[in-house]
């Protein structure tokens, strides 16, 4: 299938493609988007308005452990997460004002701040051309026949190979709420799924 062809009917089942993430400042999605590791955005979306309405950024570097990971808890790996976001904030503070940087070299430094959460934060923050390889778009990639890899990098290549540069950012929301709607891990929606005839790996179970 040609990326055109691909894109129209993405732009169909997905109009609004959006970050899922609740955020109003741009620390908030950083941190929502490193909490979200190994958690859903559904969890998220519930501790981090908690999290956020009893500190900023300047008071979550103070703030204790016992205290962040009180809040945090439901998103998992809590003991972990919590050392992390207190640094972030800390390194933000000292470093940016207390702001995140359009820097990756920066940002993919930071303990907890991936590959992948950098692309995230880039792309929603700065309109940075990206390509963010989470589950659902390794899932869907592959059963589009986009990509016949497990590996992230090997994926987030193949996926800027095949989309127009400006067709990223978008592109990567809708596959990611098909796969996370639709295209679903167990028991995906094949029935008038558009992709049912293209689907290179259709569903067979
Ligand atoms: S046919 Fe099924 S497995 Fe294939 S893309 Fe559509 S929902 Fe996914």
């Amino acid at each position: 299938m040609k990326s055109k062809e691909l894109i129209k009917i993405l732009d169909e089942l997905v109009p609004n493609p959006h970050c899922e993430l609740n955020y109003n400042k741009d620390y908030e999605l950083l941190i929502a988007t490193v909490l979200s590791a190994q958690s859903t955005d559904k969890t998220v979306n519930l501790v981090t308005p908690v999290l956020f309405s009893k500190y900023d950024i300047y008071s979550l570097k103070d703030a204790s452990i016992e205290n962040i990971e009180r809040i945090i808890k439901p998103v998992g790996t809590y003991h972990k997460k919590a050392l992390f976001i207190k640094k972030i904030a800390q390194s933000l503070v000292d470093n940016y004002d207390g702001k995140v940087p359009n820097n990756r070299e920066y940002l993919e430094n930071l303990k907890g701040v991936g590959h992948k959460t950098c692309n995230v934060v880039l792309a929603e923050l700065f309109n940075e051309p990206t390509m963010a390889i989470d589950t659902h778009m390794i899932r869907v990639s592959n059963r589009l026949g986009l990509t016949n890899s497990g590996d992230v990098k090997v994926i987030e290549e193949d996926l800027k190979k095949y989309f127009p540069i400006d067709k990223w950012n978008r592109v990567n929301h809708q596959l990611l709420l098909f796969g996370r709607y639709r295209c679903k891990s167990i028991k995906p929606e094949c029935d008038n799924c558009p992709f049912n005839n293209k689907c290179k790996k259709t569903f067979k179970g």
